[in-house]
């Protein structure tokens, strides 16, 4: 792949041929995630703004020359990627800033950013001949697979936790996977997963383990940036499980600051759920990642619940080396946050969604940002994802449907009682 140099281990720094090793480095086992490294000068000859401004393709394919793939790869049929990112003035009014917008990865084909990720597992499978592809997922990650691969008629196998959201599951049966409800946690699904792969010899897609995942979230970096005509924004506000997706906007980031297309890095700005927020202590207390012991991981916001968040490396560099912050939210603010953020911008989030939204609120308060800031904030999974989330958040703010017989007397003495008010 003549884009790709090698893959770079990040505790020790070999260096490995992109054929040589699948996963991890084999020195530092399932901690020694790797790095894919480019060859900038390469990639510069193969893609440029200019062409982006003609390119007809809307997906995260339009950037192929920045991705882990082959050119004449073929890709999934699914139009991953190029999701709207919505300029919000009346949520940027009451939380006093200039300049707020959203991207709603919301709008993906599986209704997640996992996505992004999955396009890139399916694509890497086919190139490695595997006939069965693997993932452990808190959910999303798990029917953004199942989804893509059902578009490429591709087998899989899927491990989530018994307790994922019903609509996730769903996803999955109706996408025809074989799918296995581990009675555990996420983690338990992990570790799980992970020896099945060793035992059968799956095409294993887990976040934090197989290094692509990191390629394929780095699209929506691109895609802020390209969207606000390449001025990158001052802060990106993003929940954090597995710490997959903030590392990987950070690696976006960081190509395009290769490339010379963007002059800033902004400030990332990790959120975590109080009950899963393993790396908010770790980088407050400013604790070893390789020998801190997982927690015990609790919270409304599913898509973030991780003892141990497999891509810790990645996560806390983009924080620390952006400037940024990880910020630590309490559940019913995350859950606040849902009606809040559909209500004053349109967009419906799953919790973990929310979370963004919520931590901005909370920086906004401890003004961790400032009023003229061009701030971005991504939600990274509709909101029909977990109805029981949704409509928790309804009834926590105190909002009810009425329940009338099918008589306009009965609806005039509602309507009276809201003139009344
Ligand atoms: C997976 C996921 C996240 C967190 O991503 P990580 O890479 O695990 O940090 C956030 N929100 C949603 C909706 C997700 O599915
Ligand atoms: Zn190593």
């Amino acid at each position: 792949m003549e884009n790709i140099l090698c893959l770079k281990c990040l505790i020790c720094g070999k260096q490995y041929r992109h054929d040589e090793v699948d996963y991890i480095c084999p020195q530092h086992g399932d901690e020694g995630i790797l790095d894919v490294q480019y060859d900038y000068d390469f990639i510069d000859r193969q893609i440029s703004k200019d062409a982006l401004l003609n390119s007809s393709d809307l997906s995260i394919w339009r950037y192929k020359p920045l991705l882990p793939v082959y050119p004449e790869a073929a890709v999934p049929p699914l139009a991953v990627g190029w999701t709207p990112l919505y300029h919000t003035p009346r949520l940027a009014k009451d939380l006093g800033l200039n300049a707020l917008w959203i991207k709603d990865d919301g709008r993906q084909p599986t209704a997640s950013f996992k996505d992004r990720a999955s396009a890139i597992a399916v694509v890497k499978a086919r190139e490695k001949g595997a006939k069965i592809i693997t993932t452990a997922s808190t959910g999303n990650a798990a029917a953004a697979l199942s989804g893509l691969c059902a578009s490429m008629q591709q087998a899989n196998v899927i491990f989530v936790p018994e307790t994922a959201p019903q609509a996730k599951i769903a996803q999955l049966l109706v996408f025809g996977s074989r799918v296995f409800l581990v009675k555990g946690t996420y983690d338990d699904a992990f570790e799980l997963c992970l020896k099945a792969t060793r035992t059968y010899g799956w095409y294993n897609r887990n976040s934090g383990f197989n290094p692509y995942m990191t390629e394929g979230k780095k699209t929506a970096a691109y895609e802020i940036c390209e969207q606000m005509d390449w001025q990158a924004p001052d802060c990106i506000f993003v929940s954090v499980g597995d710490g997959c997706i903030i590392g990987g906007l950070h690696k976006g980031l960081k190509d395009l600051q290769a490339l010379g297309w963007i002059d800033k890095m902004p400030k990332l700005m990790g959120v975590q759920a109080a009950g899963s927020n393993y790396l908010y202590a770790a980088w407050k207390n400013k604790e070893d990642i390789l020998t801190k012991t997982p927690i015990n991981a609790q919270t409304v916001a599913d898509s973030i619940s991780a003892g141990l968040p497999r891509d810790r490396i990645k996560a806390l560099a983009a924080v620390n080396e952006s400037g940024g912050a990880f910020i630590s939210v309490e559940d019913k603010d995350i859950l606040r946050a849902i009606p809040e953020l559909a209500r004053s911008t349109g967009v419906f989030a799953e919790p973990a969604g929310a979370a963004a939204y919520a931590g901005l609120v909370k920086a906004v308060d401890q003004q961790l940002v400032s009023g003229d800031e061009t701030i971005v904030i991504l939600n990274t999974g509709n909101g029909l994802k977990d109805i029981a989330g949704a409509m928790k958040a309804v009834e926590q703010v105190g909002t009810k449907p009425f329940r009338v017989a099918p008589d306009i007397k009965v609806l005039q003495q509602v309507v009276d009682g809201w003139s009344a008010t």
